[in-house]
Order: structure tokens, then sequence, then C-alpha cells
């Protein structure tokens, strides 16, 4: 099965520092449409009846999330797009944004009108500091060609924390403040930067609204499956013979992903979504990628035989443990434990009491952790338990015989 490009079906074709280059490619149609033919409300319907999904991973209605801001009092709205790709292995977002800059600035307008926005901001992830300049100068093309009549786009660059990601740890650092999750309720098309309603969309999000402006939404929900429709962008990285960018029809099988696009041999296991993505073993290729199957935020990293899988399970939770915030006890103390037995079982000290102990305290950090970061952190480590037990046990093994070594000695 081939890609079908709906996000990217520009990107390596046009000029992306031309805007008339993008505006040959159908670039603007969309918000000229808007403008003269449609009303805010009009535009919230479009997007909510085309079931376009949040692709930042938690996969909630746009629509809906336009319609609370819109519903809320007041004339100060913000509009943000949320650019702080920090998932290890994910690259997408800044795939887009070099290639086909235009298209994002195009969302964020449609975007910023129908929640009636008067300042957007896009939130650059701190270290795609060489983007800034090219989008600076897209901003500047938009405006001087008279789309931003009607909102104001700026860019503010985060300062490399991955929670920032998180959007109303993300608000905190627009306010100044250090990174840290808020509580929710109430949620940010309420009360977001500073106190306003706001919308947060990611980046691959609003690439998405130009074209179903243009073509509607039953033409969007035409693809994909019964609750996952459209398309999904995926970075593809780790043992692949063609590493990149691709996109495919949601519930593609992640076989067709792994091997007939990116070129993978000889697979032991794939993680989809980051460090706290599932891990799935090669029996469960033909899974396919959706939010009512398996998803994340768009990192799908492939391990072949030759890996030591607990040996990137270390890898995974000490970056984890470097990005916990710390504001809550599960995952500030959580990760710091699973980072100890993990340094233990690497350097040939895994204990049997080790495997229970890795369940409870995974299934405490899931529901007792404060935000997505730490709840989420124990998913590659259950799944391996599930379906790499045997790499477990072998090294249990070894542990056991480098311990009776130590004793003879
Ligand atoms: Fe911070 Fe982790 Fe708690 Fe989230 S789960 S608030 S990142 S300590």
């Amino acid at each position: 099965m081939p890609e079908s490009r709906i996000v990217l079906k520009n990107c390596e074709k046009i000029n992306p520092g031309e805007l008339p280059s993008y505006r040959q490619a159908g670039g603007f149609l969309a918000w000229d449409r808007c403008l003269k033919r449609m009303t805010r409300e009009q535009v919230i319907q479009v997007i909510k009846d085309s079931h376009l999904l949040g692709r930042g991973g938690a996969g909630f209605s746009c629509g809906l999330k336009w319609e609370l801001a819109r519903k809320e009092e007041g004339d100060e709205k913000y509009l943000i797009g949320n650019a702080a790709e920090g998932e290890p292995g994910t690259f997408k977002d800044h795939y887009l944004l070099s290639h086909d800059p235009f298209l994002l600035l195009e969302g964020m307008i449609i975007a910023a009108y129908a929640v009636g926005a008067v300042k957007a901001i896009l939130f650059l992830r701190g270290e795609y500091h060489s983007l800034v300049k090219g989008l600076e100068q897209a901003i500047q093309q938009v405006k001087e060609a008279g789309f931003l009549d009607h909102t104001d786009i700026r860019i503010v660059q985060g300062s490399g924390g991955y929670i920032c990601g998180e959007e109303t740890a993300l608000l905190e650092s627009l306010e100044g403040r250090r990174g840290e999750p808020r509580y929710k309720p109430p949620f940010p098309p309420e009360t977001g930067l500073f106190g306003k309603p706001t919308v947060i969309n990611n980046v691959e999000t609003l690439a998405n609204i130009p074209q179903i402006i243009v073509k509607g939404p039953e033409w969007f929900c035409s693809l994909g499956t019964e609750k996952s429709k459209g398309t999904k962008v995926f970075s593809l990285s780790g043992d692949v013979e063609h590493p990149g960018v691709y996109e495919v029809l949601m519930g593609t099988p992640l076989r067709e992903v792994v091997e007939n696009l990116a070129g993978a041999r000889d697979i032991q296991a794939v993680q989809v979504g980051g460090a706290s993505g599932r891990i799935l073993p090669a029996s469960l290729l033909d899974t396919p990628l959706a939010y009512e199957y398996v998803l994340g935020s768009g990192a799908i990293m492939v391990y072949n035989q030759e890996r030591d899988l607990l040996d990137l399970l270390l890898q995974n939770i000490r970056f984890i443990n470097g990005e916990s915030c710390g504001k809550c006890t599960p995952c500030r103390e959580g990760t710091e434990v699973l980072k100890e037995i993990f340094g233990r079982w690497n350097s040939g000290d895994g204990r049997e009491e080790d495997m229970p102990a890795l369940e409870v305290l995974s299934r405490t950090m899931r529901l007792a952790s404060f935000c997505g970061l730490g709840q989420t952190a124990p998913t590659p480590i259950m799944d391996s338990l599930t379906y790499f037990k045997k790499a477990f046990d072998q090294r249990l093994e070894q542990s056991r015989y480098l311990r009776t070594l130590t004793m003879v000695k």
C-alpha cells in the first residue's frame, strides 16, 4: 500500500520559502472560502463533522475544542500551535515546518478565526532554532499578502523541556513559570493562557484543516477507520533501510509502514509512540495504526534481533526520568526506582523479586501519576513483561550465574 499524502502533499514539490509557490498548489483557497462564505460557527461545524482528532497523542476532538473556546465569553482568546515536538524518534513536525510552513500558517489562521482569537502563537521546540528564520520569513510574507488582518501570529521558542509539550505545562512556560502541568479542570479552552480561553492544537492537526475546508468533512470521513478519520504522519527510525517521514491512511497495518515503506527486516520489536509508547513483537505487526489500536504521537522505532531490549528499556526510562518535572511522587520517585532496577539488570544483578515489583510499580504509576508522562512511562515495561518475558528470564539466568561465580571467588 503506497503513502496517502494529505498533510504532506506539498512537501518536496513546492518551494517552502515562497508564498506564490504555495498558492499555486491551492494554498489559501480554504482561508478565502472561510472569510467570504463561512461564519465562525460554520467553520467549527465542518471540523466537528470531519471527526478530526488531535494528532498530538491525546486524540481529543478538534472541533469540540474549538467550540468550547468559541462559546466562552470575552474578546481576548488565544490560539497556540504546539510545535514542541520532543518525543524521542519524532521529527515529522520538523519536516512539515521546514517543507510546507504556509500550510501550518493557513491552518492557524483558520483556527484563530473560528474560535475568535486575535492572537496566535507558534510554540516551537527550543532545539528547532534553525527553523526560526524561515518561519519568520513565512509569517512576514503571509502578513504582506493580507492574510493576517484578523490575527497576529508570533513565534515563541521553548526552553527545551519535554513536559512543555503537555498543553498546560506549555501554558505555564509561556507565562514565564517553570513548565509543570496544571490541575484540570478547568481546561485551556475555558481558562488557558493568562486565564483566557485558549485552543492548543498540534502542528499536524492544524495542517489538516485547510483541506478539510476545501474538500469537505464527508471526504475526510471517507478516509481511515470508524473512529480514526484521515491519515497519520509518522517518523520512522531505528533498524530500517529507509528512515524518514511517511503519511498513511488511519488503519494501515504497522507491517505496511515498517516493512514495505521503511524496509525493515529481521524485526524483534517495534515501538510506537516514543519513549513511553507501546512495544510490539513481530507477531503483532498486522495491528492497525489507529486510535482504537495503537497510534501515539507519530514516532515508530524499529529494533532488530540484535538489539538488547533491556538496554533499550533502560534508555527509555533514563529519558523519562530526566524529563519528569518532579511535581508528583509516583512519577518523580517511580522513574527513579525503575532506573535503578533496570540499571542493576543491565549490569548483571537482576533479581527474581524485581519482576513483581516492576508490575506493581508500573500499575501504581499508571493510576496515580498526575499527567500523561508518568501515566504512560511504564507502558513499554508492561508490554515487555508480556511479550518479551524470555529476555527477562535469560538475563535473570545470567545474573544468577554471575552471582554464583562471585561466591566461588
Ligand atoms: Fe511531572 Fe511526571 Fe507528575 Fe507529570 S507525572 S506532573 S511529569 S512528575
